[in-house]
Formats: C-alpha cells, structure tokens, sequence
C-alpha cells in the first residue's frame, strides 16, 4: 500500500484524517478540525505533519490551522474559491487540479453545495477518497450556500468513482442518516443492513467511515435521486428531474427529527 490513512475523531462529531505517503514519509491531515487531536495522532504514529488539505471554509474544518503552522513545517492547500475566507493558505486548487503528497497524488473534485467552493479529494492509486461535508455516509452537507442543480452534479461526480473506493467524510452522522435515509425508503434492503451494522458500530463507539462507495450508491438516499423509486417516495412524479428530486430530499432531511 502507498498510503496509510489514520482516523481519529475530533470536536463532538468531526473527522481528523491524517493520510502519510509511506514511500516518503509525507503526511498531511484532511482538514484541520482540531490541531491538538491532530497532534496527538501524529505522535502516536511517529509521524510528522508536511500538508494540510482543506475541503471547504468552515470554521470547524479550519480552527487548527494556526496552531500546525506554527509548529510545523506545512504547505497548506485549499479551494481557490474559498481563498479569502481560509486563513493561512499557501496553495490554491481548482477542481480538475491534481494534488501531489510525496508520491501519492490528489485529484481535487467540485463539490459544490454545502459550501459554494467546496471540493474533494481523491486518490486513484488508493481509491480514497475524501468528501469533506459534501458527502456523508447515507447522507451529504446542508445546502448553505448553493444549488440543488450543482450539489447533485458534484454527487453525481463522486458516485461515479469505483464502487471500492473507500470514503471518509467530515462527520460521524451515519445513524442520524440512517433514520432518514429509512424513512426514505424503508424496504431498500441494503439500507437495512448497514442500518443496523451502523447503529451497532456506534453502540460499541465503533468509527462508521471509512465505507465503500458500492455500498453509498445503494444506501445513500442523496446519490439515488435519479431512481424512479425516490421520486415516488417524495411524492414527486417519476419522471422529474433529478436535481428537483435532490432538493426535495434535502429539505425533507432539513425538517427531519
Ligand atoms: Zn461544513
């Protein structure tokens, strides 16, 4: 393996990743949630901090950027979109941009929608991918700032990478998701299942991420819009536009208890 990703979480409900190219020794964390859990994984790998890679500008993905600046070493890369909202950048990306740690390469992606510069980052070589609060696990980031149009065209683009792609998300919100991922659809059977591994993972605070992209594409409510059998379930006619069926998801999940 060219890469070893640690997870750790952070804050209440955030992810820390740190993912370190075994070949050269680089490490960078995925975001910057919380410098002195970062630091804390990097001490028990052995580890020392060369990257960051930020997904979007929110405070809770940013907050321990001044901290690792100051005690090490680090370029830090992010949305060229969100450059005047991110303190501390060195390196602006596009999407379509490839990212290099070592040697292990990034291919930054539009996700737009959460945030309207939000992006993610993936690795072919490993099929990792990391999705920031666009995509979460049977669920994906509130639309703050965009559009139903673009955030499905940003989903859509992340479900179109291999089904063994392994996703890491910005938060632990698998079994809030499930509810309403079930409420949904409550016969998908695939749904059922990982429902039920899930809410075991979590009574035994077990980490629910990272999961397959195959096993998004069946449970994920969000990167199934274009299914017949979603329209149906809003109360949408079958044949509606996809992106229309996507907000109609997105709000039913905002009003969601
Ligand atoms: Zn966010």
């Amino acid at each position: 393996m060219a890469v070893l990703v640690d997870v750790f979480l952070c804050r209440t409900d955030n992810y820390g990743y740190l993912v370190h190219d075994v070949e050269t020794r680089k490490t960078a964390a995925i975001d910057a949630p919380d410098a002195g859990a970062i630091k804390a994984a990097l001490n028990h790998r052995g580890w020392t901090l060369t990257d960051v890679l930020i997904t979007h500008h929110h405070r809770d993905h940013v907050e321990g950027l001044p901290v690792l600046k100051q005690d090490f070493d680090v370029t830090v890369t992010g949305p060229r979109l969100e450059a005047d909202k991110i303190l501390g950048l060195d390196a602006m990306v596009a999407p379509g941009d490839l990212v290099t740690l070592g040697a292990t390469s990034f291919l930054v992606m539009a996700t737009p929608g959460h945030t309207l510069g939000h992006v993610a980052y993936f690795n072919e070589a490993d099929r990792h991918v990391f999705t920031g609060d666009a995509l979460f696990s049977m669920g994906c980031g509130r639309m703050f700032e965009g559009k139903p149009g673009p955030m499905w065209e940003g989903l859509k683009q992340l479900r179109a990478l291999p089904d063994e792609t392994l996703v890491y998300c910005g938060h632990e919100y698998s079994a809030a998701n499930a509810r309403f991922a079930l409420s949904v659809e409550p016969r998908n059977a695939a749904l059922n299942i990982r429902a039920s591994e899930v809410n075991r993972m979590r009574a035994e605070d077990r980490f629910t991420v990272p999961v397959s992209m195959g096993m998004e594409k069946r449970t994920n409510p969000f990167l199934r819009a274009d299914q017949p059998q979603l329209a149906q379930a809003m109360g949408l006619e079958p044949g509606l536009d996809a992106a229309a069926v996507f907000a109609a998801l997105r709000a039913a999940k905002d009003n969601f208890s």
